[in-house]
């Protein structure tokens, strides 16, 4: 048995933060609610490993929930930021960092001809949702339960199982008005699509995460991208992949080279700050000339495009570009699973790794795993158990059953060999756990 986990400057801290910050975080998911427990306070990061500020080091499988796709303190990324930001931080006007990390992202993503950069995931899925419902003169959104575009207000409803329930807002503040027009469906489920559809006639978009993440790791099914390409195409609607987490991560061009599927839009955001925030939206030139100051449709940003934001971007895309990145990094996360499945064969442990690239999920689940509905069916209280014993052995992976772990190309081949140790006994640990 390891050491228990040494945690008190964690706690102080907690404590303090508790009382000047809603909840003691500024992201609900920080404050470990789906694990219990104290969350653990980070002082610093390197390469693969992040450390607490109770000393205690681990092997980092959140990566900032996606961004740390090279790992911690990239020696290349930080010498590029700190080179640009001895320039100054902000200039609330163009600068030539802008549009090299714009070519830098068109290379990878074809279906992007004109690109706009903003602060945040959630900023570039907004913006996106009003272009979309602009050029179509439409209102009428479909989502999917389960998945996760922002906290903006037409997306903060996942209710309603069952093909084209009404939505329901799933926070106080979102008025019902907003929330009828968004229709979430079931993930992989294109019936309920096709019956969206032919019910009504003002559905200006279909949002979707192609390789799902936020309700853990839910790969599409075969013919689900393809067919709600075709939906779209057919009904008027404008196709958007929301690649916040996907883009730069699933592969280079992300889930749309994966699966070869061309969306109208496409919204990235977490790789290509490379830790910075940054979000981005993107599509054909002739939706986004519709775009201020091309265009009609408003949107701005104090902050969007500043260098420093901009060069963490490019910094961290080049490193991307380099022949074989993602077979490597792929191949990390193909050795994890390996290891899994043979700790599952000798323990019979039910549980299911899901996969794609360098995004995987261990679910406390005895099947597979196709939505929303089916995820929910996990053992919560198992996986809690399994994030504590993983954290005693010196593995952070995310603390919620939902979430996706990330894998970074810092991992060497010693680390990943730990990880998969600590998998096997912490399984043993949390199924033995009531
Ligand atoms: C993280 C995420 C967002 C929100 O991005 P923020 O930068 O947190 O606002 C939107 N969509 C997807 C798919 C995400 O994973």
């Amino acid at each position: 048995m390891p050491k228990p986990l040494k945690t008190d400057q964690s706690k102080k801290l907690f404590q303090a933060a508790q009382k000047h910050l809603v909840g003691g975080v500024n992201s609900p998911v920080r404050a470990f609610k789906g694990v219990g427990g104290t969350p653990l306070f980070f002082s610093r990061g390197k390469g693969p490993y992040l450390i607490d500020v109770d000393g205690n080091r681990y092997l980092d499988l959140v990566g900032s929930w996606g961004p740390l796709i090279l790992g911690h303190a990239d020696t290349t990324v930080l010498n590029l930021v700190r080179r640009t930001i001895r320039k100054g931080l902000t200039f609330g006007a163009p600068s030539p960092l802008e549009t090299q990390l714009a070519v830098q992202v068109k290379k990878a993503f074809p279906s992007v001809e004109k690109i706009r950069f903003v602060s945040s995931g959630t900023e570039a899925v907004l913006s996106v949702l009003r272009l979309a419902r602009a050029a179509t003169q439409k209102k009428r959104i479909i989502k999917f339960n389960g998945c996760y575009h922002g906290h903006g207000d037409s997306l903060l409803v996942a209710a309603g199982s069952g093909a084209a329930t009404l939505g329901l807002p799933d926070s106080p503040g979102v008025p019902e008005e907003f929330a009828s027009l968004t229709l979430s469906l079931p993930y992989n489920d294109l019936g309920a699509v096709e019956s969206a559809f032919s019910k009504y006639s003002d559905i200006a978009a279909v949002i979707v995460e192609p390789v799902a993440g936020n309700m853990g790791l839910v790969p599409p099914k075969p013919g689900f991208l393809k067919g709600l390409r075709d939906l779209t195409a057919k009904n008027q609607a404008l196709l958007l992949f929301d690649e916040v987490m996907t883009g730069f991560r699933v592969a280079f061009g992300g889930a749309q080279e994966l699966y070869g599927i061309k969306p109208d839009l496409t919204t990235l955001g977490k790789v290509i700050g490379g830790g910075m925030p940054v979000g981005a939206y993107g599509g054909r030139q002739e939706l986004m000339s519709q775009v201020a100051p091309e265009g009609p449709v408003y949107q701005a940003g104090t902050l969007s495009g500043n260098p420093v934001a901009m060069a963490a971007g490019i910094a961290t895309l080049k490193k991307l570009a380099e022949p074989s990145f993602y077979e490597k990094l792929g191949g990390s996360a193909a050795f994890v699973e390996e290891g899994v499945r043979r700790a599952v064969q000798k323990t019979g442990a039910p549980v299911v790794f899901q996969r794609v690239g360098s995004m995987a999920t261990l679910f406390f689940c005895p099947h597979s795993i196709e939505n929303y509905e089916q995820a929910k069916n996990s053992d919560r209280k198992k996986y809690a158990a399994f994030f504590w014993a993983m954290a005693q052995r010196g593995v952070y992976i995310p603390p919620s059953q939902f979430e996706a772990w990330f894998f970074s190309a810092a991992l060497t081949q010693e680390n990943l060999k730990k990880i998969v140790k600590a998998i096997g006994e912490s399984l043993n640990e949390a199924l033995e756990a009531n």
